[in-house]
């Protein structure tokens, strides 16, 4: 019997069925069966499988929970819903089963944890986690961990599990692995998790996978519970995702996917194209839907596009078209250096909120900046900070945010200030310095005893005697190095960009990137040698601290109008109208990686990448390069990249840069580059951020707040200074009321005191 809401529905027609094309809309009734929608980026894949998943919802023939429906990021997952809701013209309620194979997963192993010895409540572990455990099973494995780092071995099982091997199944042919102990090691590592009730990222598809295998009677309950299944990007899902897919499908064989063999990006992660060729098979009698209309992007875009991924041999082929106006060419720009072109970027953005070129205005929201590596973000990130262009980093961390970049400016910080406890804890053991838990404890007791930080209490620690062996000669040592980079800091003669780079490298941090062969240890370099280079625009290591805090503090509502910065994975099914595609320079993209490689298989990969990201860009697409860049730090001239010569050239217009190598003009923008402290602290953006630190309370870099105090005339302090008071010691202010403090002692507690009879000590 039809409910009554869609019998309303039935006689109102189905509006959403008339936005579609015959072919999409061939796909959209089609729900019985399964259906493989293979075509190039824009012809509007999503938008069938989104108005798919409403018209089973309108037609009675599912439930919201009876639909599982995967995409690959938290982004694409949360427009999926927004879609579908659109479409529906309400609100979706209970699609439990709409996420990103991970956030699925989860659910399903929460339920049925104990098949596979697990907990409900099981942790799942970050990578830092992951290889912390494999490099004690290493070292416990007599095995040399600086020729066999626990990194290369975490991803080595990573891969493993991709591929939804579980220890047993690993096929002999891997038995050298990791000199050939790879297979023992990850069964002591599974074994190891299991009693730490934990899982890692890989054991959330693994896991399950392996349940449904060894249990008929669950997976025939999901079989039967999901009865339509979608699955957008297919040609990025792996093998454990494959398997998992397959096994749930196997009952009603509604299955509905997706995707573009072009735009597979993650080969590297053990994705493989090969699952959409085996789609026939493994489903026959399959309704194969071609989509060739582009919907997205104007003629030139999508013939700068085509004619990049045309140079790729390995792939299916399929012809697109598209009916918009002609619009704008794909524009290309060069410039002296990645500053040049952070800076470029930032005025062309401006002045496409304006409306320029005879463009309608666009919104920041309109906007994207898409890189190939993310250590490019840091460029754009202090150029909009400096001229106060509100942005985003979409997925995966900013840069400052990132794992190597903390740890380096957690060395800094104690090096300003050795008091800095927090700082202390993240590197007293990183690198290893045989300083664990149980030698940590040792020093906040000896601190907590005697009322002083913790770099104090580790010195009264030694003294007497508290810790013996390499860890005491270690802590011995970093101690000696906090006290030297303490003196430096304060020397004002010492370069601080020159004290940055010993501090890293005495501290043993750099080479402890140096000497891991994982593949993120270049990456992490680079990141390294990116935020020393962006010390050069600061005056010392304080400043540069205090503007890290104000980004930091930069995130607010999504809701705001802001450019978004991305990598070119994380751009994937998204679109905008304005796309800028900077540092097209051979070695960067396509990557170092990618052309050593023997094979054109990597290279392909990137040639993909550059396909994805053109193909992002609504009505104006601009591909830049950077003559100079810093890499490992030094200035390295680059190539332009060889996809710059693959690009159509009638479909292209070249701009001339405004200070390209050289000239009278490369020297103003130079200047303009390497912009005092003082125009920092006069441009908006660093005003429109004090002003929102000073609402929420926030501490404010001492420059910033010696202008307020002239303005304002009030107590010099502000709220989370470290204070020091005759009588109660050292604390933290709390609040202000006129010039009068609250402050949180260290050990006398609250008080509230005359700010005169306090002063200001080192944070
Ligand atoms: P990608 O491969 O990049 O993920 P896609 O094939 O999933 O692309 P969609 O994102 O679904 O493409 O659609 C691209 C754009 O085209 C969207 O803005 C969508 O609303 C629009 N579009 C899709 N189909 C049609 C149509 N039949 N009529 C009008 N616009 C359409
Ligand atoms: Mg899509």
């Amino acid at each position: 019997r039809m409910p009554l809401s869609q019998q309303a529905l039935a006689a109102r027609g189905v509006p959403y069925l008339d936005d579609l094309n015959p072919a999409q809309r061939e796909a959209v009734e089609a729900l019985d069966g399964p259906v493989l929608m293979l075509a190039g980026a824009g012809t509007g894949k999503t938008k069938a499988l989104t108005t798919r998943i409403a018209h089973l919802l309108n037609t009675g023939r599912a439930r919201p929970n009876e639909i599982l429906a995967v995409t690959f990021t938290n982004k694409a997952a949360r427009e999926m819903k927004e879609r579908v809701a659109r479409l529906l013209g309400q609100t979706v309620e209970g699609m439990p089963w709409m996420g990103t194979f991970h956030s699925i997963c989860v659910k399903l192993l929460r339920r049925h944890a104990e098949l596979v010895g697990l907990k409900t409540n099981f942790t799942i572990l970050d990578t830092d986690d992951q290889v912390r455990l494999l490099k004690q099973l290493v070292v416990a494995a007599d095995i040399d961990e600086k020729r066999w780092p626990a990194r290369q071995l975490a991803h080595l099982i990573d891969n493993w599990k991709n591929r939804a091997w579980t220890p047993d199944k690993v096929p002999a042919a891997e038995g050298s692995a990791f000199n050939h102990r790879g297979v023992e090691l990850y069964a002591a590592y599974q074994d190891r998790l299991k009693t730490l009730n934990a899982v890692d990222f890989g054991d959330l598809l693994l896991h399950v996978v392996t349940i449904f295998q060894t249990h008929e009677d669950v997976l025939a309950q999901y079989q039967r519970w999901f009865r339509f299944i979608l699955v957008d990007e297919y040609q990025d899902t792996n093998v454990a995702q494959y398997l998992w897919l397959r096994l749930l499908a196997q009952r009603h064989r509604n299955i509905c996917c997706v995707g573009d063999d072009d735009q597979s990006i993650y080969g590297w992660r053990g994705a493989e194209v090969g699952n959409i060729l085996r789609f026939e098979k493994d489903f026959p009698g399959a309704k194969v839907v071609r989509l060739e209309q582009n919907y997205r992007s104007t003629p030139h875009i999508l013939a700068a596009a085509s004619g990049v991924i045309a140079a790729n041999r390995d792939r299916l082929g399929k012809t697109l078209f598209t009916d918009a106006t002609e619009g704008e060419k794909v524009r290309l720009i060069g410039h002296w250096d990645g500053e040049e072109e952070a800076r470029w970027i930032g005025e062309e953005i401006e002045s496409a909120q304006q409306g320029t070129r005879g463009m309608r205005p666009f919104a920041l929201n309109d906007m994207a900046i898409l890189v190939r590596a993310s250590h490019q973000m840091r460029a754009f990130e202090d150029r909009f900070l400096t001229i106060g262009l509100p942005y985003r980093v979409i997925g995966g961390p900013r840069f400052y945010e990132r794992l190597e970049i903390r740890d380096a400016m957690a060395y800094f910080r104690v090096s300003v200030s050795p008091d800095d406890d927090l700082a202390f804890e993240r590197i007293v053991n990183t690198p290893k310095r045989g300083l664990g838990d149980k030698a940590q404890q040792k020093m906040q007791r000896a601190a907590r005893d005697n009322g002083v930080s913790l770099v104090e209490g580790a010195k009264i620690l030694l003294d007497e005697g508290g810790l013996t062996g390499k860890g005491a000669a270690e802590l011995k040592a970093l101690l000696g190095g906090i006290g030297r980079w303490h003196g430096r800091a304060l020397d004002a003669r010492q370069n601080h960009v020159e004290l940055a780079q010993q501090i890293l490298e005495e501290s043993g941090y750099t080479e402890m990137w140096q000497n891991d062969k994982t593949p993120e240890a270049p990456g992490r370099l680079e990141n390294l040698k990116e935020l020393v280079k962006a010390l050069e625009q600061f005056e010392n290591l304080q400043g540069f601290l205090e503007h890290v805090a104000l980004i930091m503090d930069n995130s607010s509502e999504e809701s705001e109008d802001k450019v978004s910065i991305m990598t070119l994975h994380a751009a994937k099914g998204l679109e905008f109208p304005v796309v800028f595609l900077p540092g097209w320079e051979d070695g960067l993209f396509p990557s170092q990686r990618s052309m050593d490689e023997s094979g054109v298989k990597g290279l392909e990969e990137e040639r993909r990448l550059a396909y994805v990201g053109l193909t992002r860009a609504e009505e104006l697409a601009t591909v830049s390069f950077a003559g100079n860049r810093l890499v490992f730090g030094q200035w390295n001239s680059s190539l332009p990249s060889r996809f710059i010569d693959e690009l159509p050239p009638e479909h292209i217009e070249v701009l001339t840069p405004p200070g390209l190598y050289g000239g009278q003009q490369q020297v103003e923008s130079d200047l303009v580059n390497r912009a005092s402290r003082a125009d920092v602290y006069n441009s908006p953006g660093w005003k429109r951020l004090q002003s929102r630190s000073q609402t929420r309370g926030m501490a404010q870099p001492r420059e910033a707040r010696d202008m307020v105090i002239d303005a304002t005339a009030l107590s010099s302090f502000v709220e989370g200074d470290r204070v020091f008071h005759q009588k109660f010691g050292y604390g933290e202010v709390i609040a202000i009321e006129g010039d009068k403090l609250d402050i949180s002692f260290d050990k006398a507690g609250f008080k509230k005191v005359v700010a005169r009879f306090v002063t200001a000590a080192e944070a």
